[in-house]
């Protein structure tokens, strides 16, 4: 049997993208569909690329104040927020050209349409049908809109990089990544910012510790964190939109005058796709069920990504596309390793995290087992600028075997130095290599081998 293509990939996101170009390296005939009309998917359009602009440009009032500390004389400045919409769109523009430009050269064709399998080996892009061998399903996720009266009149975490004129107040629903991040860019960029929460804190699933800091930080720099609240409705008023808040029986809350952003988490996009036609099962929240290999039931069809929900973060998309093409068209057998993965919470103070946190190390090991390290300083960046920022890292460690489980960090630049323990804590580092390392001094990372 001869098909149009060795590989089609459906969905030109992160993960699409990656995998169609490794199999196109490898020689294989590779098509690649997306609807959107843009390349680069979530993370390069309405996600990543778009919000880390936002954070770079929401932590310049910061710098401008810590500056006076440092003898220069005070800075009267203004944000023109059309202006950096412009420019944070204009950079998607130019990424989205940059895509097109490496599947071009790799080889990859690029159908602009909507792709629905017709079965395991068909499907109709636009107005055209093709076969492929093999067929991989990187359809990503969209925001969710709970079943919320008037959630309607909310925005979503995509209107945002298109939002004009800047708003003067927002009211952002949700604990999650995605909440927490914009609360905080929002704020800096001078916008009253009101967090709703059903919770006591924040970023559930994470260490407990790295909530507290990032919550009462967020809350010093001025961001009312409402918490413990249900949404009741979302209304529209004479004035604009309202929205009603229940804290128990006969507390309950209204909040006017506010632009209000829902982020209360995602779903994937696996409606519509033509799954029916196939024998790829969906779970009850519609991520498509693969194994190890990203393997469907259908013996030819393949998923990665956010819409197979194991960790929606893009450099997983990336890596299980890419395990998949060297398995499938490089003849190098390769799996994804799901541990000590990494990631970074772009938050005001940012946090990241790797491995194991406290709680779960306790969990799967027991008390007894485990030891944590922590160290809580104010570097001495804000010595001078008199400001009470604080610094939070943690690793926790194996009692018995001396292994680094998990290491934590609040502050500045957190991503960053994360990214460099991460490095460690794969090659399995004891906290005895830690301790071994010699620090770089001054700086905050040199905490990390100096915990005792
Ligand atoms: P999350 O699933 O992280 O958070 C959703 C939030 O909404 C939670 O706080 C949840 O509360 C709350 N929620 C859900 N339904 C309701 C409801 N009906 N009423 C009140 N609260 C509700 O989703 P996000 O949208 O923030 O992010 C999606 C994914 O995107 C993340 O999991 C992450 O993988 C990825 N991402 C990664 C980033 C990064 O790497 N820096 C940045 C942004 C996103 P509760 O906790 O109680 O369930």
């Amino acid at each position: 049997m001869t098909y149009d293509f060795d590989l089609f990939v459906m969905g030109a996101g992160s993960g699409g993208i990656a995998t169609a170009r490794r199999a196109a390296e490898y020689g294989a005939k590779v098509g690649i569909a997306e609807n959107s009309g843009r390349l680069g998917g979530t993370c390069v359009n309405k996600g990543c690329v778009p919000k880390k602009l936002l954070v770079y440009a929401s932590r310049f009032p910061g710098l401008m104040t810590d500056a006076v500390g440092y003898g220069w004389s005070p800075v009267e400045s203004t944000l023109n927020w059309d202006e950096l919409i412009t420019k944070v769109n204009d950079e998607v523009k130019r990424l989205n050209g940059i895509y097109q430009r490496m599947l071009d050269n790799s080889k990859v064709e690029v159908f602009h349409g909507h792709a629905q399998l017709i079965d395991a080996h068909t499907l109709q892009v636009g107005d055209r049908q093709v076969t492929a061998d093999k067929i991989l399903i990187a359809v990503g996720g969209e925001p969710t809109r709970p079943d919320i009266p008037g959630i309607e009149h909310a925005l979503i975490s995509d209107d945002l990089f298109n939002l004009r004129p800047q708003p003067k107040k927002m009211v952002l629903l949700g604990g999650g990544y995605i909440a927490s991040e914009f609360a905080c860019l929002l704020n800096g960029l001078g916008v009253e910012v009101i967090q709703v929460i059903r919770r006591d804190r924040i970023l559930r699933g994470f260490e407990d510790e790295l909530r507290n800091e990032i919550q009462n930080a967020m809350i010093a720099h001025g961001i009312r964190i409402i918490t413990e609240a249900s949404i009741e409705c979302i209304e529209k008023t004479d004035d604009g939109v309202s929205l009603r808040l229940r804290y128990s029986e006969n507390a309950e809350e209204i909040i006017a005058d506010a632009v209000h952003l829902a982020a209360l988490g995602r779903h994937p996009n696996t409606a519509g796709i033509g799954i029916e036609n196939t024998k790829v099962e969906l779970d009850a929240k519609g991520f498509v069920q693969v194994d190890k290999y990203s393997q469907t039931a259908e013996e030819n069809i393949y998923a990665v990504g956010d819409c197979c929900g194991k960790m929606e973060l893009t450099p997983v998309a990336i890596n299980e596309g890419r395990a998949f093409a060297d398995t499938m068209f490089g003849g190098k057998s390769r799996l994804m390793a799901y541990d000590n993965i990494a990631t970074a919470i772009f938050t005001t103070p940012e946090a990241a995290t790797v491995g194991l946190t406290e709680e779960e190390a306790i969990a799967r090991y027991g008390e007894d087992r485990i030891t944590t390290y922590r160290s809580r300083f104010r570097s001495m960046y804000y010595v001078l600028p008199g400001k009470d920022e604080k610094t939070l890292m943690k690793l926790v460690v194996d009692k018995e075997t001396d292994k680094v489980l998990g290491a934590h960090m609040v502050g500045d630049y957190a991503a960053e130095i994360i990214q460099g323990v991460a490095i460690a804590l794969k090659m399995g580092a004891t906290k005895a290599n830690f301790d071994a390392t010699v620090g770089i001094h001054p700086s905050s990372a040199e905490e990390f081998v100096t915990m005792r």
